[in-house]
């Protein structure tokens, strides 16, 4: 079995510009180099637009073996995009390596990670062949970074048509916020984004009885949001947070009183809360902040929630045990166990099995000059084999 070497294979990745939705070639690099260790692929492109939420996007689901366990590992070849050029050192594409570092968009988020899945793999191959009693998997999507509905969702609804299960499943999104070796995610906070509209009566500032301020009415309601303590925090995760990212009434004139005003917040909440729950909350607040129907007919509001992942934790177990056993025989540092940051795929995969994430280090993560050591991608390989060799142990 040939072995596969890191870096190489995150190259040739990178050199595909697979920004979301566009696939362009990444999954085929991919697919090539797991034919080539025995795995079965499956190509499941879903989605029927050309742009937009439903656009078109390929994903590909690779098995070796049919036993149980099955391991899988899973993350995305889809970048997002450069931003301008002009700030970037390097061709974000052309994945070059300077003073032992690889750049390019990716390279963290997580081509890199991909890389070290098939090279672990193919070192885990080379020396227990397919006798290992299980499977190992890899579920890459090319949605993670857009809507990310045409992507894991779909291939977990897949596999489940055909019966399909897995029994543990590490995402490797880069958890580490400084060094290999720092963070274990074993779940995420939820998300959820709320657009409000106040509905005035417009009218002359000067006649303020003949009309309706909604930006006074709005900016009662937003007080009240951002005087609330949501939780105090839970064993495994930090106190949710509420942040307000915009007010917008688009009121050119002063002496005006407008007609509509609007604003947008994000929570991102802990297990405290779902989406629901907090759906209820925030009109409970908005009804009391609102203040009475007015005379000249004022005061109605909408909001509109949208919650993209509901806040999840998988209990370390067994299966995040070995994750951690793994990364500390590499780094020699035992990673904390954290639900910190933004949502990722892991939220689709925690109703099907025990997830945890570990990847490479994020601090360049979507932003130009994207990077990650030569050193790193190679010791996360070994943290990965490592995983394999505890999942798996001979
Ligand atoms: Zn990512």
């Amino acid at each position: 079995m040939p072995p596969i070497d890191t870096i190489s294979l995150a190259q040739d990745l990178i050199r595909k510009p697979s920004v979301t939705p566009t696939d362009a070639g990444a999954l085929d690099v991919l697919q090539a180099a797991l034919e080539g260790l025995g795995f079965a692929c499956h190509r499941l492109p879903f989605g029927e637009g050309e742009t937009g939420s439903d656009a078109r996007v390929d994903n590909l689901y690779a098995r070796l073996g049919t036993a149980a366990p099955n391991f899988c590992f899973a993350g995305h070849t889809d970048v997002v995009p450069t931003g301008e050029l002009a700030g970037w050192s390097v061709d974000p594409f052309a994945a070059e390596v300077k003073d032992g570092i690889l750049y390019g968009r990716g390279a963290s988020d997580m081509k890199g990670a991909v890389a070290a899945f098939v090279s672990a793999a193919a070192g885990f191959l080379d020396d227990r062949g397919e006798g290992f009693g299980g499977s190992i998997s890899l579920l890459i999507t090319g949605d993670e970074e857009g809507d990310a509905l045409n992507g894991t969702r779909k291939v977990l609804d897949w596999l489940g048509e055909r019966g399909e299960t897995l029994d543990m499943c590490l995402v490797g999104e880069p958890t580490n916020p400084e060094a290999l070796g720092d963070m274990i995610k074993i779940g995420r906070r939820g998300s959820l984004t709320g657009h409000l509209t106040v509905h005035g009566v417009q009218g002359h500032t000067a006649y303020p009885h003949l009309a309706d301020n909604p930006v006074h009415r709005l900016v009662h309601m937003l007080d009240a949001l951002t005087r609330a303590t949501l939780d105090e925090g839970t064993e495994h995760f930090q106190p949710s947070t509420l942040q307000i990212s915009t007010v917008d009434v688009g009121n050119p004139a002063n002496n005006v009183i407008p007609a509509t005003a609007r604003a947008t917040f994000n929570i991102r909440f802990n297990d405290r809360h779902s989406g629901d729950s907090l759906t209820g909350w925030l009109r409970t607040v908005f009804d009391e902040a609102v203040g009475p129907i007015g005379q000249t007919g004022g005061g109605r509001y909408d909001l509109d929630v949208r919650v993209s992942g509901e806040s999840f934790l998988s209990e370390p177990g067994p299966f995040v045990a070995a994750v951690a056993e793994a990364v500390e025989a590499e780094t020699g540092r035992a990673p904390e166990l954290s639900t910190s940051g933004g949502t990722s795929d892991a939220r689709f995969i925690q109703n099907h099995c025990p997830v945890a994430e570990f990847g490479g280090v994020g601090k360049t993560m979507h932003k130009i000059d994207e990077q990650q050591p030569v050193a790193t991608l190679e010791a996360l390989a070994r943290i990965y084999r490592g995983v394999l060799d505890r999942v798996f142990p001979a």
